[in-house]
């Protein structure tokens, strides 16, 4: 090995090209060298449309341009996810990337409301989140800057096409110095002392050694699972979903600033809008329903005409026992896969990626503490993720064997007493590292019929009439300032929109 420290990532999908991008934008040159080896024969995934608010934080990382970035991904805005009949059937709410409501008196807002609701005094909780009320109205605008402004507390996030932001971080990172490597992979070479990656070897013959590998290979997991035998917690008795039909339809007229997702028999369906076409998929359980049938299904649900044969594919809900062994760090579907529900795989990626840099040996041999620190925030972050998934699939009516099964299963003990806490006083702990905070629990929550027994005392201080005229209020003024905001489409005409793919 040469005097830079070599890192080799396997893998060009959305996960290979993030890793590699951030690589190019913070690692110095002169001491690290990146290659990055994709196989065009083997392809990627090619799905994954909807992000979280954090991925705007990973572009600004790299120091993208916003408007160029959603121009060449065919990007939307999202301001949350949208569930239909998730709860009961006809049930409709939105997790919105903000805030409910804004402080009103000693104890925090959700207090009030829950106050307020119990008494029938209160309007729906979303009518107090400023995001919810300009999606549903297909509006959209930038946090106004103004912390006072009620147009200023919420985050967004993009949909886009996932394989054209691959390809934009390609030609991102490769004008920056990563080299990328074109071959399929057909042995991996370790170390026969320490068990080490040493080298991956590709059909052509050509060698390609490193100090670190990072695996993006996907859901084969080619050097952590194949090479290095690190295998699975499988989670899958709690999110029974193994499979997915995709397919792509003609862009409908609404421009919703959201991701929908609509509870079926076996499973949820989703919508995404992006500039030029819709993304859509049923995420089913193959116990509960034919793949002929999913498929069906999603054709006859969609609002625009598909644009191709519904594609299938197979997954675990599962985590990676550990993201980093050896001298090996796995990333996206190479590092396990929790159904896209929440949209949360490129979120991992992204959180992989940081952790990764923030730990980077500084030389050769990589002291073990750097291995357990990064796999004690990975499996914070699946953990979280995985519990609230879970809670998306128990609060719900019965209505067909799946749901009959999951509403009745037990569940992680960390989800259990969180139930508890909110069951009782609507509480819901902030975490510091992780997802998902608490508004975005307490929308799950209220959404799916879960609620508090009671408010915290501190609420109750105030008189009933003064939370009630303040709710009203705030209600009022969130509706006026969603008025205000343009339309989602005309947002994206003006600010970036794509030319035709
Ligand atoms: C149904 C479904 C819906 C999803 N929806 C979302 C969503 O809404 N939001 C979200 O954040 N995420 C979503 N995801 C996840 C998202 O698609 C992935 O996390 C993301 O695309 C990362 O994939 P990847 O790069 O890990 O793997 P892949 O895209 O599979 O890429 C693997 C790469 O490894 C290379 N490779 C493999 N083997 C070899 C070899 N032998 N030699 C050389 N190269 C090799 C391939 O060529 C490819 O470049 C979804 C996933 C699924 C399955």
């Amino acid at each position: 090995m040469g005097d830079k420290f070599e890192i080799v990532i396997v893998g060009g999908g959305t996960a290979g090209w993030m890793c590699a991008a951030a690589c190019a934008a913070k690692l110095d040159p002169a001491r690290f060298r990146v290659r990055l080896v994709e196989s065009e024969e083997i392809g990627t995934v090619g799905v994954g449309e909807a992000t979280l608010p954090q991925m705007k934080d990973f572009n600004d990382f790299l120091g993208l341009d916003e408007a160029e970035f959603m121009q060449a991904t065919q990007a939307t805005f999202k301001l949350g996810i949208e569930f239909i009949n998730w709860g009961r059937q006809g049930d409709r709410y939105v997790h919105p990337f903000g805030t409910f409501g804004r402080p009103i008196g000693e104890a925090d807002f959700f207090s009030y409301w829950i106050r307020a609701h119990r008494a029938g005094t209160a309007a729906s909780l979303s009518d107090y989140c400023f995001p919810i009320v300009a999606a549903l109205q297909n509006r959209f605008m930038l946090p106004s800057g103004d912390a006072n402004d009620v147009r200023n507390a919420f985050a967004y996030a993009y949909q886009f096409d996932a394989f054209l932001y691959a390809r934009y971080l390609r030609q991102w990172a490769e004008a920056r110095g990563i080299e990328r490597v074109e071959g399929r992979i057909v042995e991996v070479e370790q170390d026969g002392g320490t068990g080490d990656i040493a080298a991956v070897k590709l059909a052509s013959g050509a060698r390609i050694a490193g100090d670190l590998f990072v695996d993006c290979s996907g859901f084969r997991g080619l050097l952590m699972a194949q090479t290095l035998g690190v295998g699975i917690e499988d989670w899958s008795h709690w999110l029974p979903c193994d499979s997915a039909a995709a397919v792509p339809s003609a862009r409908s007229a609404d421009f919703h600033p959201y991701t929908r997702s609509t509870r079926r028999t076996a499973g949820w369906q989703w919508r995404i809008p992006l500039q030029h076409r819709t993304g859509n998929g049923y995420v089913y359980s193959g116990a509960d329903i034919s793949d002929d049938e999913a498929a069906a299904t999603l054709l006859a649900n969609l609002d625009g005409e598909a644009m191709a044969e519904p594609r299938v594919l197979r997954f675990k809900a599962c985590k990676r026992e550990k993201a980093w062994a050896h001298n090996c760090i796995a990333m996206g579907l190479a590092s396990g896969f929790l159904e896209p529900l929440e949209s949360t795989s490129i979120y991992l990626v992204q959180m992989a990626i940081m952790h990764m840099l923030t730990l980077l040996p500084s030389g050769p041999g990589i002291d073990p503490a750097l291995p357990a620190e990064l796999n004690r925030v990975m499996d914070v972050e699946y953990d979280r993720i995985r519990d609230f998934l879970i809670l998306h699939y128990i609060a719900n009516e019965p209505d067909a064997p799946l749901w009959e099964r999951v509403t009745t299963m037990a569940v992680p003990d960390t989800l259990a007493d969180k139930i508890d806490r909110f069951r009782h006083r609507g509480h819901v702990q902030a975490y510091r590292d992780g997802l998902f905070g608490p508004p975005s629990w307490q929308a799950v929550f209220v959404g799916q019929g879960i609620e508090p027994q009671a408010a915290d005392r501190l609420a109750d201080v105030l008189p009933a009439a003064t939370v009630e005229e303040r709710l009203a209020s705030l209600a009022a003024t969130i509706a006026d300032a969603a008025a205000t905001a343009p339309s989602h489409a005309d947002f994206i005409a003006r600010y970036c929109p794509a030319p035709a793919p």
